[in-house]
């Protein structure tokens, strides 16, 4: 059993930022890096609008960089994931992936949100062979093919575009009129010319062939949601783009959530219904989700968590 002041979950701009400021307040905070060491940004490009870099800056190095500074104030960032708690009552039991117990003091959740699915026939059955839900991790691949992006944000707006750059033809298929995305984005994609709209279409289908252990997809059934008409649209590749879960099903059973799944925090702080577990990044936040954000609510969290303590000795 191992006893620790601060236990921070997660390791995007949120737990990474809370690690800063955790360990300069001398609360040897332990960082749990989670699946996805990082976050969500380590699988974009360039990264135009957090703060500090005027050039821009690669997604992967903007968190490294986050990382190497909760290095130099010695946080202790592990490799691996805490896959249960009981926040029943002080100090809080976690266990971590390899078995090992930590009692934590007060503990920051930050384990950000993961890429939507469809849930639709082929999805799974593709996955990684024609289906994805990262263009810039994936996009290299379909150079000069044929793509289909799902969905009508600003993920799938820029993922479009990203798209095609490299590809020989994108189609956007979203299922309303008109794009959620915001208008800047919006309007360049209707300025590029092998991005094609398909409006008011949900897709049912995801389609491919297999031969041996090879498959790989070649089309996408889509149904127009007014006329109710299907039709197959002939690509090598989708990009499911609809949006995020939060990750929150190792706390579900004692955090209180919002009716999207997100923690729920109380107004102006970091604070859960429970005392001494605070949550920060995208985790608690159904409206901004920028990595700027999360990352001063990482900063929230470790002096929320700091007065936390010192009032709680
Ligand atoms: P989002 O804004 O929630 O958009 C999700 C899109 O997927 C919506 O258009 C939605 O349609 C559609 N959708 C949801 N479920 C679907 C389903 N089952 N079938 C088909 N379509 C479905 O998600 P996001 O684009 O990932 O963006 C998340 C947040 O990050 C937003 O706040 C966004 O502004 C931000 N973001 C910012 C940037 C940037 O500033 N550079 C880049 C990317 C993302 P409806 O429109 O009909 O609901």
């Amino acid at each position: 059993m191992e006893k620790v002041k601060t236990l921070i979950i997660g390791s995007g701009p949120a737990g990474y930022t809370a690690a800063i400021y955790a360990a300069r307040a001398d609360l040897k905070p332990v960082v749990y890096e989670g699946l996805q060491p990082g976050g969500q940004l380590t699988i974009t490009t360039d990264v135009e609008n957090f703060p500090g870099y005027p050039e821009g800056k690669m997604g992967p190095e903007i968190m490294d960089d986050i990382r190497q500074q909760a290095l130099r104030f010695e946080a202790d960032i592990r490799t691996g994931m805490i896959t249960k708690v009981d926040f029943s009552k002080r100090p809080f039991v976690c266990t971590a992936d390899d078995g090992k117990i930590i009692e934590a003091e007060s503990v920051i959740i930050a384990t950000g949100a993961s890429a939507r699915w469809l849930g639709i026939k082929g999805e799974d059955e593709y996955s990684g062979y024609g289906v994805s839900a990262c263009a810039t991790c994936d996009g290299f691949f379909y150079r000069g093919k044929t793509v289909a992006v799902i969905g009508g944000g600003d993920t799938a707006a820029e993922d479009a575009q990203y798209l095609a750059k490299i590809s020989k033809k994108v189609y956007l298929i979203h299922r309303r009129d008109e794009l959620r995305a915001s208008k800047a984005v919006q309007q360049r994609v209707f300025e590029t010319e092998n991005i094609e709209m398909v409006w008011d279409s949900v897709p049912v289908e995801i389609v491919g062939e297999q031969q041996g252990f090879v498959k790989a997809v070649n089309g996408v059934v889509v149904k127009n949601v007014k006329t109710e008409e299907q039709k197959t649209i002939e690509i090598d590749g989708v990009f499911v783009a609809i949006g995020h879960n939060p990750n929150t099903r190792t706390f579900r059973e004692f955090v209180e959530l919002n009716e999207q799944g997100y923690i729920k925090t109380i107004p102006g702080t970091t604070k859960t219904n429970i005392p001494g577990v605070f949550a920060a990044g995208d985790v608690q936040d159904p409206n901004y989700r920028q990595a700027v954000i999360a990352a001063g609510s990482g900063c929230m969290a470790a002096l929320d968590a700091e007065r936390f303590l010192n009032e709680n000795r």
